[in-house]
């Protein structure tokens, strides 16, 4: 079946599991590009520079910002987050659709400038095992923890506003649904419900 390109934007509470999702359907889908974001967080363990993120500093993020270089940006847990317009474009331009795993406010931005784009929420099965899998990471303080939580609240509220939700409980169940969601927004056209459990 012919397949149109798209844009995705995946968002949903931090530790809900967009990474692992993404990555394992990339795996089998070979034309789905992931994008990578600036960001003025520090790098975690284990963390490279342009690949997980491009980590540069507030000044250069400003810059950038200024130089009209980001199709999208925002305040996230307390650091800059951005898609730059390069990585994006030169990506679809190959004909591949491209994947934003952003927040929110970067999804909402994202739709205002490709009204095209579909946005798929991934949530945890519920507070308790989202509080179980961020502290399970080990990798962040626990004030991270804290505001990771309670921007989940704010980011929970706002999934009816995205196209497609997806529950993440079992991992094999919740790969299937976004794979089936991607495949039918390349193959079908606008978005429609699609909810997984
Ligand atoms: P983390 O610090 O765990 O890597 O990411 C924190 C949050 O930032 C996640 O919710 C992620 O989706 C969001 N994020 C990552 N890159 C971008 C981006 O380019 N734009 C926006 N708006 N959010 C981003």
């Amino acid at each position: 079946m012919a397949r149109t390109p798209r844009l995705f934007v995946i968002s949903g509470p931090s530790g809900a599991g967009k990474g692992t999702l993404v990555s394992l359907v990339r795996e089998r889908h070979h034309d789905l590009d992931l994008t990578v974001s600036a960001t003025t967080r520090k790098p975690r363990e284990g963390e490279i520079d342009g690949v997980s993120y491009h980590f540069i500093s507030e000044e250069e993020f400003t810059r950038r910002v200024e130089a009209g270089e980001f199709l999208e940006w925002a305040h996230v847990h307390g650091h800059r987050y951005g898609t730059l317009k390069s990585e994006v474009d030169e990506r679809m331009a190959r004909g591949h659709s491209v994947i934003l795993e952003i927040d929110i406010q970067g999804g909402m931005n994202v739709r205002k400038v490709y009204p095209d784009a579909v946005l798929l929420f991934i949530i945890p099965p519920s507070a308790e095992e989202l509080e179980r899998r961020l502290r399970g990471r080990g990798s962040e303080r626990e004030e991270d923890i804290a505001l990771r939580l309670e921007n989940a609240k704010r980011e929970m509220a706002m999934k009816d506003s995205y196209d497609t939700i997806i529950i993440n409980d079992s991992l094999d169940v919740a790969v299937g649904a976004l794979e089936a969601a991607i495949d039918h927004y390349e193959t079908s056209g606008g978005p429609e419900e699609h909810v997984s459990d």
